[in-house]
């Protein structure tokens, strides 16, 4: 608690997206910025803010966001409102859903197979800062390249396309083949040959033929739980791939329930796995998108 907590906003002061620095007189505000988009009328904005407030340094932080350093509790109020009117508001940072994070994916990227960006201004908009009984970050990768780590947030939302080769016309010249990081697509006797067990789904093999002989499925959601960075990072197990957007809010809702009534503080999602029945619950939720 800083010496000034007399002229201190304790409302603001115990928010996720203030955290006590080295210094415990000062303090850290983070930002709530979606998928890391902001625009350069917002960017101009938070210099003017940090100038005004006499903050020297604002730092770039791994989960797309931004914080504002070495901050005086007593002006947090001030500051807050500023952040707010500039439309890259307080974020989060304890036991809630903090920033989600995106690569650019269909906007942007060649590689892209789903629009992260809008699916992650979407789950922002329905799951911010709900407070859980355990941190949960959420991460969307467009394409199995995997840019945003995904596997290793408590979320992890990846964007995959299947091939479906019409070998029947196949002339056999490889031109797919070299697309293939996996070497999970050949050329055996003349003819395309796929081996599912090696294909991660990532759709690039689909584009470079040249008689439009592979096409691909429809764009899904691939949802994953339990992922971790950190002490002890850990890669998500997968739960279900999804066809539309609605099902990933839908699932990750569910998700977010789940671990509201059934987790406990204390230790990370990922070690609570087995305990929650991790393997009933996504049954669960395949009954559910099935039905
Ligand atoms: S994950 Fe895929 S779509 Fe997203 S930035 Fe990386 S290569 Fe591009
Ligand atoms: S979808 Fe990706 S991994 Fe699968 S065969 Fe095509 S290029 Fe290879
Ligand atoms: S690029 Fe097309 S024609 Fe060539 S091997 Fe692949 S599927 Fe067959």
């Amino acid at each position: 608690m800083p010496r000034r907590s007399q002229t201190v906003n304790q409302d603001l002061y115990t928010r996720g997206g203030v955290i006590t620095e080295r210094d415990p007189e000062f303090v850290i505000v983070r930002l709530r910025l979606p998928a890391g988009m902001i625009t350069p009328e917002q960017i101009r904005g938070l210099g003017a803010i940090a100038e005004r407030h006499g903050i020297g340094h604002i730092h770039l932080t791994t989960r797309q966001t931004m914080e504002f350093t070495h901050v005086d509790p007593a002006k947090l109020e001030a500051l807050v409102d500023d952040l707010e009117a500039n439309g890259t508001p307080l974020g989060a940072e304890r036991e809630e859903v903090v920033n989600v994070t995106a690569c650019l994916g269909t906007r942007n990227c060649k590689f892209g197979i789903i629009d992260s960006v809008g699916l992650a201004a979407e789950i922002d908009k329905r799951f911010f800062g709900k407070e859980l009984p355990v941190k949960v970050r959420i991460a969307i990768s467009s394409c199995p390249n995997g840019c945003e780590s995904e596997r290793l947030n408590e979320i992890g939302i990846t964007g995959i396309q299947r091939p479906i080769r019409d070998p029947g016309l196949c002339t056999g010249c490889g031109t797919c083949t070299h697309y293939c990081r996996e070497k999970a697509i050949g050329v055996e006797d003349g003819v395309v040959i796929l081996q599912q067990s090696k294909c991660m789904e990532c759709g690039f093999c689909i584009k470079p033929c040249p008689f439009n002989l592979i096409r691909g499925t429809d764009p899904e959601y691939r949802i994953t739980v339990g992922g971790h960075r950190g002490r002890h990072p850990k890669i998500g197990r997968h739960m279900i791939d999804v066809k539309t957007q609605e099902d990933v809010i839908r699932v990750v809702d569910k998700i977010i329930y789940w671990i509201y009534r059934q987790a406990s503080t204390g230790s990370l999602l990922p070690e609570q796995l087995e305990e929650l029945e991790f393997d009933e619950f996504r049954k669960t939720i395949a009954a559910m998108i099935e039905g």
